[in-house]
């Protein structure tokens, strides 16, 4: 948790629909959920359809509420929309522009008491479900901030026809397939109640543990956490300290082995010709951001460190910065060019052997570079981790 948390004492009016949609379903998932399991019990059909509607509104709220409509990650087939637009209604998380207009704000203001709509510095409970069971002013809707999204047809539909479609997919969905398995209230507890529960706590996880539990190996200057355990319930977005600094790419579990299904939905969409225009952070930017985490680590330990002739150190550590400060300042250089380039060489469609030679030596230069951050990091997490140990013992 944050180390400090300024008191704020706001006392906002109840907001009853979410105050009641919350309790009622969270009361009827510890009661008549087991109560009727025991009693009845469910078929595997039962649980295959809470499976699947689960999955469907988690990802649509991943992929499509959060890394489509609220970041523009990448671009989607009206169809993906479409899709993404039903089930995001089912999961009950209000419609595509009020959840983006919020989740902006939360962004652009993160950790600011007054302007940040779930601020963790509110404390877990607020950040988790409280900001919304009363109208406090952080979380007042304003959807100036979502006026591109507004262009969309399929965001303006679900706008409109929100609360229909919330309940054709909550209610219909479960009646339908309840009446169609033979067991219309086994089917509306499980892939009606149970997994609107389980889908709403997963996603609040995200702006409560999220910002509270794991690792911050990209910046920290806010409180979002890198957490792989999260990331496994919640469909990548775990990797929420990633998530915070590069907030424009489509990746939040940004190595291949990372546990992030979204990722991988949005990867098959784009091979499947279902979506385009993925944006990627360039790897170099996240070798720089890693490492000038450790440069900041290494500093607080030298500043804070009891030892004496920690001075030859701190040269040390300056000399690497400066070093550093050389290759970022040379890979913006050639960064430029190299766009300039291309750009001209797409114009004039050039395609000589000079020119794909040229590529060619940049793109290793490129390499190079990456590398020699990559190395520095290394150093520097053995020093940190050495010195972390010396001064304990
Ligand atoms: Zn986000
Ligand atoms: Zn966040």
């Amino acid at each position: 948790m944050p180390s400090s948390t300024p008191a704020v004492r706001e006392q906002a009016p109840i907001n009853w629909a979410p105050t009641l949609i919350f309790s009622s379903t969270f009361l009827i998932t510890i009661t008549a959920v087991p109560w009727y399991g025991w009693r009845h019990g469910y078929d595997a059909v039962e649980w295959l359809a809470f499976g699947a509607m689960l999955v469907l509104c988690g990802l649509s709220i991943t992929a499509g509420y959060h890394r489509l409509w609220s970041h523009r990650t990448y671009e989607a087939h009206p169809l993906v929309r479409a899709w993404f637009a039903l089930w995001g209604a089912c999961a009950l998380q209000n419609s595509i522009l009020i959840w983006c207009s919020g989740h902006r704000r939360h962004h652009r203001h993160v950790d600011e008491v007054e302007r940040d709509p779930y601020s963790i510095r509110r404390g877990l409970w607020f950040a988790h479900i409280g900001w919304m069971i009363r109208d406090y002013k952080s979380g007042a809707v304003d959807l100036n901030n979502v006026q591109d999204l507004q262009r969309d047809p399929i965001v303006r539909f679900q706008h409109r026809f929100y609360v229909p479609l919330v309940l054709a997919t909550n209610v219909g969905v479960p009646v339908l397939l309840g009446f169609l398995n033979g067991d219309i209230w086994g089917m509306f507890l499980l892939a009606g109640v149970l997994r609107l529960v389980i889908n709403h706590h997963v996603t609040f996880f995200i702006n409560s543990l999220c910002h509270a539990w794991g690792r911050r190996p990209y910046t920290r200057t806010n409180t979002a956490r890198d957490n792989p355990w999260l990331a496994l319930f919640t469909y990548g977005e775990g990797y929420h300290n990633f998530h915070h600094y590069f907030q424009t790419d489509y990746r939040n579990g940004v190595r291949w082995w990372q546990f992030d299904p979204t990722k991988w939905l949005i990867a098959t969409l784009a091979w499947l010709g279902l979506a385009r225009n993925l944006k990627r952070v360039p790897s170099f930017k996240i070798q720089e951001a890693l490492l000038q985490v450790q440069f900041e680590k290494a500093r607080t330990h030298l500043n804070h460190s009891p030892l004496p002739n920690v001075e030859a150190l701190r040269q040390a550590l300056e000399a690497e910065y400066q070093q550093f400060m050389d290759t970022l300042a040379e890979w913006k250089l050639l960064r430029g060019q190299w766009v300039q380039q291309k750009r001209e060489a797409l114009a004039e469609k050039k395609h000589e052997l000079q020119t794909l030679w040229h590529h060619t030596s940049v793109r290793t230069r490129f390499k190079e570079m990456e590398y020699m951050l990559k190395m520095q990091r290394k150093r520097l997490q053995v020093f940190n981790l050495n010195f972390a140990t010396l001064v304990a013992n």
